[in-house]
């Protein structure tokens, strides 16, 4: 949540910076500031609502600098104003700060602030950073002004200051992420790699307790108290293409339709190079077998990837529960040398799933990430990463990522199952590779086909939208409701489709179209749960392969390409993402940006 960014370099900044900020306005679109080193003093422009409003304000009047920094908001505290929005300054305006997190001891600092004689002016927690730097500032060392200032910060922040007269950005981090970009004639800072991708691919992942200072010919990395460190420079694998939108209309549909390319990267890396076998390199076999359970810890979509997972090591007779990472620290199920957590985090900075990862570590489980953000905390708190390979996702509603996590994480549970003493390897594995291996085609017919857009339009007056399903299917749904509700703003729930006869079925009329999603396992009983909605007058809807029996006795179908069982519910989920796409276009609504979410949650 939030976007920091900062650019050193030789020529003008302002077009970078604000480029950055658009590439990383998914985490945070309540509104947007910035601050050059114009020559004749700090030059701090803001405005309300997304980047475009900056970007209007600028074509108007032009703002010169060569170093400068930034910030897109979602903001914790402080209504999403303008004297709010970021970058923050002292009271002089000689020194500005953009921040990523939440300082939590803001209310005694500010308190001691004011009895100097500070007079603030916003409601923000990170308004206290440039005072307090002002406070430690004699005008000779900035660099020891900020570090100490940042000593005096509790909670969570990424945070970049410029000063006047100093041709360089401070930055430093504890809990939130920031990372180094090296170009050859500039540098970048920015909460992710996306900010700055079509420029340079070579990073230095900070870590907490870093401080950085970038000047126009040098980077030093010192730790608060001032001790050099040494970070590598490492590259970064993603595509820039995948930053822009190309001739998309929203970042969320390109990121629906490239999941046949991003789907083949996630599962080529986790098989062998003839595909023929899984290739998952996590733990060696011995530690493995000393594993007698699996608990997964996520948020929203990635969650339903846990579940997914869980309920295919079920399957495997190995025990395994997903856990909502943020109810993890308050009622989880013990763990011990034997447990097996695995933290399920897109970005890798989920602060809850990160605390979870915490809580789990300190009692001693062995904790696996899952992640799609090399460098990433979640990375660096584990004990073993593996990642889904799916290229940066843009888009705040998780689409492309919920394929690869669901098809890795299956991919490790049957490796799972092949060392754990109360695993049971997959007695038709072939198929199931063979599944995996056609997803990317089965998943273009998936994109290919009009449907999941021609339903959109005709249940549009609806209600409200159920999704039901069983067992991997139980999954997909509640993904499919919640991917619903994000983008649509309609009320979309779903169930395990046994349950809707004990309570739910009293929401069902004539005006709830009721999504069944048929995995080609427990077919039957999902159908006989289906009916008993239809019996009460609402439109079923057979999320299934061409020719299954359900699609004679519904009164609408979504089609499937037909696989195998463990993977048909990741192609209903790709129908089931498009119909709510379309609903939400057709509705209007912010689709990238959905109303009061932001992607990359850092904050509990
Ligand atoms: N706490 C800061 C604010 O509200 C930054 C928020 C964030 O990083 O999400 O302005």
């Amino acid at each position: 949540m939030c976007g920091i960014v900062g650019r050193v370099g030789d020529d003008e900044a302002v077009e970078r910076v604000v480029a950055g900020l658009e590439n990383l306005e998914y985490r945070g679109y309540d509104s947007a500031g910035l601050a050059l080193q114009n020559g004749a003093g700090l030059e701090v422009r803001k405005s309300t609502g997304k980047v475009q409003e900056l970007k209007d304000q600028l074509t108007v009047e032009s703002a010169d600098g060569n170093v400068g920094i930034g910030h897109t908001r979602w903001s914790t505290h402080g209504a999403p104003t303008e004297e709010n929005a970021h970058p923050h300054t002292n009271e002089t305006g000689d020194i500005a700060v953009v921040h990523n997190g939440i300082v939590e001891n803001h209310s005694s600092l500010r308190r001691r602030l004011e009895r100097e004689g500070v007079e603030f002016t916003s409601d923000t927690d990170t308004e206290v950073i440039p005072h307090l730097v002002d406070h430690y500032y004699d005008g000779v060392d900035p660099k020891w002004a900020f570090t100490r200032a940042v000593r005096e910060l509790e909670g969570s922040y990424a945070v970049a200051a410029m000063f006047d007269g100093e041709d360089a950005v401070f930055a430093a981090r504890q809990g939130s992420p920031l990372v180094l970009g090296i170009d050859e004639d500039q540098y970048f800072l920015a909460s992710d790699v996306s900010a700055f991708l079509e420029y340079t691919d070579e990073v230095v992942y900070l870590e907490d307790g870093d401080v950085a200072t970038v000047r126009p010919e040098i980077v030093t990395v010192t730790t608060v108290e001032g001790r050099p460190v040494d970070r590598s420079v490492e590259s970064v694998d993603w595509n820039p293409e995948e930053v822009n939108k190309g001739a998309y209309d929203h970042y969320m549909l390109k990121e629906i339709e490239s999941q046949p390319y991003s789907l083949t990267n996630s599962i080529e890396s986790h098989l062998t190079d003839a595909g023929d076998a899984i290739d998952v390199d996590v733990f060696d076999p011995a530690t493995i077998a000393g594993f007698e359970e699996v608990q997964f810890v996520a948020c929203g979509t990635s969650y339903h990837a846990g579940l997914y997972a869980a309920n295919v090591l079920n399957e495997a007779g190995i025990r395994a529960r997903a856990f909502r990472a943020s109810e993890y620290q308050v009622a989880a199920d013990p763990v011990s040398e034997e447990t097996l957590v695995v933290a399920v985090t897109q970005s890798g900075e989920t602060a809850d799933t990160l605390g979870a990862m915490r809580t789990a570590s300190s009692a001693g489980a062995h904790v696996l990430t899952v992640t799609n953000v090399a460098g990433s905390t979640a990375v660096r708190t584990a004990d073993e990463s593996l990642f889904i390979h799916a290229g940066p996702e843009i888009g705040v509603a998780a689409t492309k990522t919920f394929s690869s996590q669901a098809v890795t994480l299956s991919l490790l549970a049957q490796h799972l199952a092949e060392y754990m003493e109360s695993g049971t390897p997959h007695p038709e594995l072939d198929a199931v590779l063979d599944g995996v291996r056609s997803l990317p085609g089965d998943l273009q017919r998936v994109v290919d086909s009009e449907s999941a857009s021609m339903l959109a339009n005709y249940y549009l007056d609806s209600d409200a939208f159920f999704f039901i399903g069983r067992g991997l299917g139980y999954s997909v749904a509640q993904e499919a409701a919640l991917k619903f509700k994000e983008i649509t703003y309609e009320h979309a729930e779903g169930f395990a489709s046994g349950e809707l006869k004990h309570g739910p079925l009293a929401m069902v009329t004539p005006r709830t179209p009721v999504f069944a999603i048929f995995t080609g396992s427990h077919d039957e009983k999902t159908l006989m749960n289906a009916k008993e909605a239809q019996t009460r007058g609402a439109d079923v809807v057979a999320v299934a392969p061409d020719g299954h029996p359900a699609i004679d006795e519904t009164d609408a179908h979504l089609p499937l390409p037909e696989t195998h069982p463990m993977w048909a519910g990741l192609l209903a989920n790709v129908q089931l993402q498009l119909l709510s796409y379309h609903a939400a276009n057709e509705l209007g609504r912010s689709i990238d940006k959905p109303r009061n979410l932001a992607k990359s949650v850092t904050v509990e």
